[in-house]
Order: C-alpha cells, then sequence, then structure tokens
C-alpha cells in the first residue's frame, strides 16, 4: 500500500481486508470524498442518513439493481460494500441516455427555488419535460414569504432575500416581464437597482412555475440509476423514473446525492461553505418613526427591513431583521423566541429606544443562508445525464441562481434528441 493511502486509512478509519478492498475498489479520489463527506459540518440528518446509505447503495449501483430501494433495505445487514465493486467506477451502470427515436426527454428537477424553476423554465421553452420536486409546501426556496396566520394575507413577511438585483440581459428582460405583470417592482431604497416581488418575494415565482409540473412536499432522499435512467426515492417510495436528473438545492444537501453518481461534482458542493442567519419578524401597532425603510449593518444586524414599506403590500407596521453570520452562529442553538426578543433589542438600539411590544414577534433560523461563491455557473455530466446548479454554482444571490438554472436548462436542451 502507499503511503498516501497509508495515511487515508489511519485517517478515515478503514484497516485489514475491508479497507484495502474499498480503496482498491472504488479508488483513491472516491474514498478522499467519502472522508470529506463523514467530516462535512452537516448540521441537518439527511446527509447523515444518506451515508448510512452509501456503501449499500453503491453495491446496488454494482449490482444494477438501481431501482430496487426495497431491496437494498431487505439486504442491508449482510452488505459490507466491498466484494464486487471493482476498476473504479460504476462496472454496470452504463450511461443512460434516451436513444433519439424514444421520444421526449424526461428531466426531473430535484428543488423549486429560482435555480430549479429557472432551469424548468429554460427546459419547457426548448420543448422538454421537466417535473420539479420539492421538499417544501410551496415554491421558492430561500426567496420566501411567510404569513403570521396561514391564509391571513395582511400580515405576511419576506424572512428570506429582502430583494433582488437585475443587472444580467436575460433576467433584467426576465423581471421587466414581472414588472408589467404587476409581480416585481424596484425598491431603490435597497439599493439602485434593487426590485422585490410584488405583493411577496414568491409571486413572481409563481408565475414562473405556472403550467410546470411542480410535485411539493416531496423530499428526495436518494437518487439511483440504472440503464433505464434515473429513479427518485422519497424514502422508500419511488418518485419516478427520468432519462436526466437536475439537483437543484443548496451544496450541502447536493453532496449526498452527488457523492454516489459524480465524484467531481460532490467535491464542488463539498467545498462550499454556507453561514447561518437569524431572521426575526415584527408587527408593530404603531410607526416605528426613528428608522428608515431599510438599513444596512447596524450593530449585529446584518439588514432591517420596513417590510410594510415595500410596493404593493397591505397596510401596518412590519419589520424583518436579518443577524449577521458571527452573531447567528453564536445563538445557532438558542431558541427561536429568546432570539426573536434578542433581535428586537437590537432593533431599538438602531432607533434609540425601547421598542413597544410586537403584535407579532417569531423567528426562524437559515442553517444555509447564502453560500461562498464559485464560478462554474451550473455542473453538467452528458455521459449520465446529472446536472446541478443553484446559488452555490455561482454566487449567493437570487439573480445568480436564476443565471445558473438558465444556462443549465441551454446545456440540456441542446442536447436533447429532437
Ligand atoms: C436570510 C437570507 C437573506 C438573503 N438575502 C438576499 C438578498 O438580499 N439578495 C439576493 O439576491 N439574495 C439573497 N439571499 C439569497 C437568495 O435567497 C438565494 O441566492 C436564492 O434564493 C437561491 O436559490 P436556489 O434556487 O439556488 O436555492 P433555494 O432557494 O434554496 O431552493 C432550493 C429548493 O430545494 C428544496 N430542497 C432542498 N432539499 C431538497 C430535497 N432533498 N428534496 C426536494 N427538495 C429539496 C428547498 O425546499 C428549496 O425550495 C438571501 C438568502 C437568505 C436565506
Amino acid at each position: 500500500m502507499s503511503a498516501e493511502k497509508a495515511a487515508l486509512h489511519s485517517t478515515i478509519g478503514l484497516s485489514g481486508r475491508r479497507g484495502s478492498l474499498i480503496t482498491a475498489a472504488i479508488g483513491l479520489d472516491a474514498i478522499i470524498v467519502f472522508n470529506d463527506i463523514i467530516s462535512a459540518r452537516s448540521p441537518l440528518d439527511a446527509p447523515r442518513d444518506m451515508l448510512r446509505h452509501f456503501p449499500l447503495l453503491m453495491q446496488a449501483c454494482a449490482d444494477d439493481k438501481c431501482d430496487e430501494p426495497e431491496k437494498i433495505a431487505h439486504d442491508a445487514p449482510h452488505v459490507d460494500g466491498t466484494g464486487r465493486l471493482t476498476g473504479g467506477g460504476w462496472p454496470s451502470c452504463v450511461p443512460s441516455r434516451r436513444p433519439r427515436d424514444q421520444g421526449l426527454m424526461r428531466v426531473a428537477i430535484i428543488g423549486a427555488g429560482i435555480a430549479g424553476l429557472a432551469c424548468a423554465r429554460r427546459l419547457r421553452d426548448a420543448g422538454l419535460e421537466a417535473t420539479l420536486f420539492d421538499k417544501s409546501r410551496g415554491i421558492g426556496g430561500r426567496l420566501a414569504t411567510r404569513r403570521a396566520e396561514p391564509g391571513d394575507p395582511g400580515v405576511a413577511f419576506d424572512h428570506g432575500a429582502t430583494h433582488f438585483t437585475a443587472r444580467s440581459e436575460g433576467f433584467t428582460r426576465l423581471v421587466a416581464a414581472w414588472e408589467k405583470a404587476g409581480l416585481a417592482a424596484r425598491w431603490p431604497v435597497a439599493g439602485a437597482d434593487s426590485w422585490v416581488g410584488r405583493p411577496t418575494m414568491t409571486a413572481p415565482l409563481k408565475a414562473l412555475a405556472d403550467d410546470l409540473d411542480v410535485r411539493l412536499s416531496r423530499p428526495v432522499t436518494a437518487l439511483t440509476r440504472s440503464r433505464a435512467g434515473w429513479t427518485l426515492h422519497s424514502e422508500a417510495k419511488r418518485l419516478g423514473k427520468f432519462d436526466t436528473a437536475v439537483i437543484a438545492i443548496p451544496a450541502e444537501q447536493a453532496a449526498p446525492l452527488l457523492s454516489l453518481h459524480d465524484f467531481e461534482m460532490a467535491r464542488a458542493a463539498m467545498a462550499v461553505r454556507y453561514n447561518p442567519c437569524w431572521t426575526a419578524m415584527f408587527a408593530f401597532e404603531e410607526r416605528i418613526e426613528e428608522l428608515p425603510d431599510f438599513l444596512r449593518g447596524a450593530g449585529s444586524l446584518v439588514t432591517a427591513a420596513r417590510d410594510s414599506a415595500k410596493p404593493g403590500r397591505a397596510p401596518g407596521e412590519r419589520w424583518v431583521v436579518q443577524a449577521d453570520w458571527t452573531w447567528s452562529e453564536a445563538h445557532l442553538a438558542s431558541e427561536s423566541a429568546s432570539v426573536a426578543r434578542l433581535l428586537l433589542a437590537e432593533l431599538g438600539k438602531v432607533a434609540g429606544r425601547e421598542l413597544p411590544a410586537p403584535s407579532h414577534i417569531a423567528a426562524h433560523r437559515w442553517l444555509f443562508s447564502q453560500p461562498s461563491g464559485q464560478d462554474p455557473k451550473l455542473l453538467w455530466n452528458p455521459a449520465i445525464g446529472l446536472g446541478a446548479c443553484g446559488d452555490w454554482l455561482y454566487h449567493g444571490f437570487a439573480e445568480y441562481a436564476w443565471l445558473s438554472g438558465h444556462v443549465l436548462g441551454a446545456a440540456i436542451a441542446a442536447e436533447a434528441p429532437r
């Protein structure tokens, strides 16, 4: 065994026959990624849960039983993830491409945030079929709107992105169309080229999703591949078979899904770091005269926005404040009620007085708020029909997430059978 392999073995605790077989079978790169997965900082259960199945899924892939999750679960205690993997790849999982004479390419998109929606829309414009799956009950991801009472539009807060820019040509055209349809408006207090959705941040995304096939409350927990194509799984349920799969979710959640199929993509996802952001929402009975409609970088607050001052909102006095990354990290494990009170006090400091008791007060913790940037814009492996898009592949802003999805959609459409 080379010194490099020996060092890796001791780092990741692989020893004896099992360790040698794994490195020999799936190669050093795979082990490095596997090690990265294990050590990845991941506050969510899902990626850890994927890890439990990692050797099992690889074995199933090697056995060409990718679309048999029940079998995988049944065999779990008996498979040690070693014996049958040979040659540094997936021996019997040949690329699954739809033959040109077999009709429309079916594309599955995991994640109905702005990136996934942009990709789906681009595919639809090219005459292809795209099906979106999202774990949430609504579309939009981090371009989010939350109501104080379900169904009550009067007290709503944009608790994700406060605004977005429109600078690039394609996105500017789209935003102009949204403006014409009354779904977006400029909000110059946040910057000369700042825009907001109207009457909520999610309104223009709903238009983007119009006539697309979006399936909500569908968390995708595994992605397997066989000669017949990709199968999406949600726990033990199969969500369908597709020719191409697109992963349009934050990098930390994308990495475990990618790692089973394309190690370079997984490596790119694991290089991304997100910072958390605690966001608090307040409604008051009276106007806080001392505060401007929007402010940046005041004490521990990265931004504070008078949400009710955005165009097209219901009357009232509503605020959304975002704590900076250091403060959010320091309070990561705190209760949301106490975080909301602390952030109310922070807003009071900026106003220079104790604020009145809010009629509504809440806080939301974003574990993955905005990612450290990269610049490939998209990831696309045409040999197996697997792609990834999202703000983590460009810059951590809505406009760049849209661009990432749009260019991935174009890349897939360019290769689709006609
Ligand atoms: C607090 C905060 C403030 C921000 N401020 C700004 C700002 O001022 N300006 C700006 O431009 N941007 C801002 N952003 C960033 C902006 O919101 C994001 O860049 C953009 O929304 C990312 O879009 P996306 O489609 O890449 O990802 P997301 O919006 O995260 O969409 C991913 C979707 O995937 C779904 N999903 C995740 N895992 C799974 C799974 N396993 N199965 C199925 N579905 C899944 C999620 O439910 C989500 O709907 C802010 C973000 C936050 C959180």
